[in-house]
Formats: C-alpha cells, sequence, structure tokens
C-alpha cells in the first residue's frame, strides 16, 4: 500500500530492527519503545484493522505473536499485547499491529483503565444493542 510506514518498512524502503519473520508476518522493535524490547507484530499483507484480515492471515498473526510472546517469557515476568484500531482508539499507523511490550515487577508502566459502575439496565440494553448488530 503506497504511503503506508509499513508497507515501506516491509519493502525495505524504511530500515527496522527485524526480530522475526515469517512468510505472512514481521516483527520489528518499535522505533520508540514504552518498555525494553517493544515489539510490533505485522502482516505482511496490508489491512488498517484486525477485524478486516482474512482468516490465514489472522491465524498467522496470531501464530507469530504467541510465538513472541513465550519468547518474552524466557527473560520477562509477564508481557502485554495492545492493538489499537482507528484513529479514536489511538491507532497511529493504518497497517494492522499488535504491540509486545515485556513487563517486570514495579516497571512502572501503567495503562490507565477506569471502571465504571452501571446498573443492570446497562447490561441488558447493552447486550441487545450489541447482539442487534452481530451477524
Ligand atoms: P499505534 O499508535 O498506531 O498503535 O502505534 C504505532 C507504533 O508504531 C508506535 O508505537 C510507533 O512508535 C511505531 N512506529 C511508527 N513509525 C515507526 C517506524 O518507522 N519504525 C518503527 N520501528 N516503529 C514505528
Ligand atoms: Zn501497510
Amino acid at each position: 500500500m503506497k504511503n503506508c510506514i509499513f508497507c515501506k518498512i516491509l519493502t525495505g524502503e524504511i530500515p527496522s530492527e527485524k526480530i522475526y519473520e515469517d512468510q505472512k508476518t514481521y516483527v520489528f522493535l518499535d522505533a520508540s519503545p514504552i518498555a525494553i524490547g517493544h515489539m510490533l507484530v505485522i502482516p505482511k499483507k496490508h489491512y488498517e484493522t484486525m477485524d478486516e484480515m482474512d482468516p490465514k492471515t489472522a491465524n498467522a498473526v496470531i501464530k507469530t505473536t504467541q510465538k513472541i510472546g513465550r519468547t518474552i517469557l524466557k527473560f520477562n515476568k509477564g508481557y502485554n499485547v495492545n492493538q489499537n484500531n482507528k484513529p479514536t482508539a489511538g491507532q497511529v499507523v493504518p497497517h494492522v499491529h499488535y504491540h509486545l511490550i515485556p513487563r517486570n515487577n514495579n516497571d512502572d508502566l501503567k495503562f490507565s483503565w477506569k471502571n465504571i459502575k452501571f446498573d443492570k439496565k446497562y447490561f441488558q440494553e447493552t447486550k441487545t444493542k450489541i447482539q442487534k448488530f452481530l451477524k
């Protein structure tokens, strides 16, 4: 895809620190890491969001994410997988990517996650609304 930074990384037009690649996926170090070893897993085929991926590509991306996750656990205590879809959700690069973020005790990384209290009506109405759109 023209003008896509990650497609340019895949062609080598933009350099990257490659960690791993196979037929369908590519893994490289994030250029502005929030933790040591912060990596991005991407499909070689251009899709904007994860819901758009064809099943074979989606399978390959998950398989690679698991492989990298297992690798991270060999020398870290845990990891987060973060995946943003659309600018509203914080997606800056419009080529599907999974952030793999190694975690360790007291690493001082904080993801803001504020739980909201709702009554029973919310659960009923929300369930009905979502299921109406489900195909
Ligand atoms: P997003 O906010 O879209 O989920 O995350 C995009 C990520 O891509 C950011 O963490 C950013 O640091 C990373 N990134 C953007 N441009 C480049 C680049 O040219 N090279 C690498 N290695 N990472 C990039
Ligand atoms: Zn792309």
